[in-house]
């Protein structure tokens, strides 16, 4: 198997903290998770690569702004979960999403699976994307190295987020490859020997 997980852009310690995109497929063809805003740098991971589907954790615009740009030129369908359609179309007006994935569903890409996981609660319509098949999660701003992610300095539904990643991501394989939308990655193990610390400290804001 030679299917891979490309990071865009590279890690940069100390560097400004953009948008981690997560590209995961083989030398014939990719699926790009949360675009960003910066297409052109992120073709020259692509390559000539054929992007078949570009998939939004959620609706934050610092995570879809180029999503039309980067699906456009092969043609790839926008995926986002429908509970998110208002926060997108703050940064798409007018233009909607041609998947609307729900929980359970199914992306495949080379010779593996991407998996929906519906884990609302930083927005209504936030999913991660577990990846069996190359022991990989990817978590969006549902779940950070450092916990729960806020927006704006602020918890949009603290208790759901924490929930979410205790039902749904804590019971997944401990050693799980955590990918999340900002800063480094963690595992299932490690965050499940954080969590019960996360939900005592309750929403304070900290990396
Ligand atoms: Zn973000
Ligand atoms: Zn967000």
């Amino acid at each position: 198997m030679n299917t891979r997980i490309d990071q865009f852009p590279a890690p940069a310690p100390g560097g400004p903290d953009s948008v981690n995109t997560w590209l995961v497929g083989d030398d014939e063809e990719v699926i790009v998770i949360d675009p960003g805003a910066d297409a052109a740098g992120l073709f020259d991971t692509v390559g000539d690569r054929e992007v078949l589907a570009v998939i939004c954790t959620h609706g934050h615009a610092e995570h879809v702004a180029a999503a039309f740009e980067v699906a456009e030129r092969d043609e790839a369908p926008v995926a986002l979960h429908p509970r998110d359609r208002s926060l997108w179309r703050e940064a798409h007006p007018g233009e909607d999403a041609d998947i609307e994935m729900e929980d359970g569903g199914v992306f495949e890409v080379a010779d593996v699976a991407l998996e929906v996981i519906h884990a609302p609660g930083h927005t209504a319509g936030s999913v991660c994307l577990y990846c069996e098949d190359l022991g990989a999660l990817f978590t969006g701003h549902v779940l950070l190295a450092g916990g729960a992610a806020a927006h704006d300095g602020e918890f949009p539904d603290f208790a759901r987020q924490l929930n979410a990643i205790g039902e749904n991501l804590l019971a997944l394989p401990p050693d799980t490859r955590v990918l999340p939308g900002h800063g480094p990655e963690t595992t299932i193990a490690t965050a499940e020997k954080q969590f019960d610390a996360w939900v005592a400290a309750g929403p304070v804001l900290g990396e």
